[in-house]
């Protein structure tokens, strides 16, 4: 039997609730994330999009592009309120709901709550009650699988609905650009380019054992995805195991101001991709690997969830002191990440199958 699956992604959405809740960022150019020498830039209004300010840009690359940006302040207890928003919406329709991070989410509708048959009119209610309640848009995907479902999402925003029935698939996939591909990134989306590979039509040429000996194991999903088969299900207890952010550096890093700075760096952006994905650990993990490519990592394990730049900060540079032996130190990669996870959103089945969230 064909599933029916959504997806559904807010519409820039730490930026776009900024511009709901401040009136003097509407219709500017707006970044959320630090201004600061070493800021990040964790969400773009549409109106910096236009600059080609993007998210995960350093602030002063940001700048660059577009002067007259303006940066917010990341409010994630706000954004986290509107994400349980949503996600109660999610659920009146069904308890398949499996979120991505706090903006986005797959619901299998195939049966639903409602016994509504269509899965675009759910959506469309769905975008609609997200509105009335949050004065937020949100774009949805429908379509059979959970690939086809994310690609649909994508494809008009914002505010967008885009439905990819069974019928279209064919046509559609052929003429996605292979960056838009489950799992091709852009390194491996550079590799296909050289290869003369740049849509799904030039994807499906490649037979299995061709995209297995190019890609690896990686290549045995393009070939399915490639021609409309994914069998992933939407699971609603996605349990993460760790969360992490590592780095190679462009030269390898020989001295401690230097390390010790990358390391605060790195630190930021791992306290930002915790927010963003709602979660956090009680142990905290540091990874180095050296000049030789000798690789150690070293672990703390606290009695609180780590919870905040400074701790998390406080805690790597103990790790990374303890780790470092030797003043002629030489590193290549830092990584940090957190594991043992504490998850705020915990679904629970109880007795009577009924669904209550932990929230
Ligand atoms: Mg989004």
């Amino acid at each position: 039997m064909l599933r029916k699956i959504i997806h559904i992604d807010m519409d820039a959405f730490f930026a776009s609730v900024e511009q709901r809740d401040f009136p003097q960022y509407r219709g500017k150019p707006l970044a959320v994330g630090g201004a600061n020498d070493r800021g990040v830039v964790a969400a773009a209004s549409y109106e910096a999009r236009t600059y080609g300010v993007k998210s995960a840009m350093a602030s002063k690359v940001a700048l660059r592009k577009c002067p007259q940006l303006i940066f917010a302040k990341p409010r994630f207890d706000v954004y986290a309120n509107v994400s349980k928003q949503i996600r109660a919406i999610f659920y009146e329709y069904t308890d398949l709901v499996e979120p991505l991070s706090l903006d986005e989410a797959y619901l299998d509708v195939t049966e639903n709550k409602m016994n509504n048959p269509s899965a675009t009119l759910i959506a469309k209610e769905i975008k609609q009650k997200i509105k009335e309640q949050t004065s937020l848009t949100a774009s949805a995907g429908v379509s059979y699988n959970k690939f086809l479902a994310k690609i649909a999402s994508d494809f008009q925003k914002p505010n967008g609905l885009t439905v990819i029935t069974p019928a279209q698939a064919e046509k559609f996939i052929e003429d996605l650009p292979i960056e838009k591909f489950y799992g091709i990134g852009k390194v491996t989306a550079e590799n296909m380019r050289k290869m003369s590979i740049h849509t799904g039509y030039d994807l499906k040429t490649l037979e299995k054992n061709e995209l297995f000996r190019y890609f690896g194991k990686q290549g045995i999903f393009y070939y399915d995805i490639v021609r409309g088969i994914d069998e992933r299900n939407v699971t609603p207890n996605r349990a993460r195991k760790s969360l992490g952010i590592e780095h190679t550096f462009d030269r390898d890093l020989y001295n401690l101001r230097e390390i010790f700075e990358a390391l605060s760096h790195l630190v930021e952006l791992f306290v930002e991709r915790l927010e963003k994905y709602d979660t956090t650990g009680k142990t905290l993990t540091l990874k180095i690997k050296f000049t030789s490519f000798r690789q150690i990592t070293r672990s703390k394990t606290v009695a609180h969830k780590l919870e905040g730049k400074d701790i998390i900060y406080k805690l790597s540079e103990d790790l990374l002191i303890k780790a470092i032996t030797n003043q002629d130190v030489s590193i290549r990669l830092l990584g940090i990440s957190v594991s043992n996870l504490y998850e705020p959103t915990i679904i629970e089945i109880d007795k009577n199958k009924q669904l209550s969230l932990n929230f």
